[in-house]
């Protein structure tokens, strides 16, 4: 059976999916790593909530990857491996620097292959990408990711990706500052914000005490 996937319909997060896709590893440069995709069905959850996967087609395809788990296996860490190397791009240019040629090339190789199944289509009120995909299909978790990170680094909205400023813990943490000013440092105030706020307390306390010892 086809099933008609479709990019950008009902995405429920003013993130793209791209930058929400890395988000799915956390702290990945601190001590320790928080994942949120253990298995194939973690992935298809994540996609399927993003509205990058719809519902029907979700339930074919974990019942497809239930029979199949080796395939699912590899779908998985190829997935892992991609986000990764999605992250160093948009990392890189976070921090105003020119990410690395490998990177682009691979990132190139997968967007040519998504696009070669991929066709525009008239939604109702504008042109969107559109691909006929089956249940076996497993790795099209991905085509929208690789699409939505090929629209955002050719788009303005590029110099907006930033990574949340908790470097010491190493957050890791991507995302579009929507604010007027792009005055936005963190990945949320509650989490990386106060506590490094909090760190930096404690140095100057600390920093006054040994003055005061001295
Ligand atoms: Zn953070």
């Amino acid at each position: 059976m086809e099933w008609l996937l479709r990019s950008g319909v009902g995405q429920k997060s003013d993130q793209p999916v791209c930058i929400s896709l890395t988000n799915t590893l956390e702290w990945r440069s601190g001590k320790h790593p928080k994942e949120f995709l253990h298995n194939y069905v973690d992935i298809l959850t994540w996609a399927r909530k993003r509205g990058a996967i719809p519902n029907e087609l979700a339930v074919g395809m974990s019942l497809y990857a239930s029979e199949h788990p080796s395939d699912a296996e590899k779908v998985l860490s190829d997935a892992k491996r991609k986000r990764e190397m999605i992250y160093r791009i948009f990392s890189s240019l976070a921090h105003h620097l020119e990410p690395n040629s490998d990177d682009v090339k691979e990132l190139n190789e997968i967007l040519l292959n998504v696009l070669t199944r991929a066709q525009i289509a008239w939604n109702g009120s504008r042109f969107v990408l559109e691909w006929n995909t089956k249940a076996q299909d497993l790795n099209c978790v991905l085509w929208e990711p690789i699409v939505s990170a090929a629209d955002l680094l050719i788009s303005v909205e590029i110099n907006r990706v930033k990574e949340c400023a908790n470097e010491e813990e190493g957050c890791g943490f991507l995302f579009l500052d929507e604010s007027k000013n792009l005055s936005r440092k963190w990945c949320s105030m509650a989490e990386c914000g106060n506590r490094s706020k909090a760190r930096r307390f404690q140095q100057k306390q600390n920093m006054r005490g040994r003055e005061m010892q001295s």
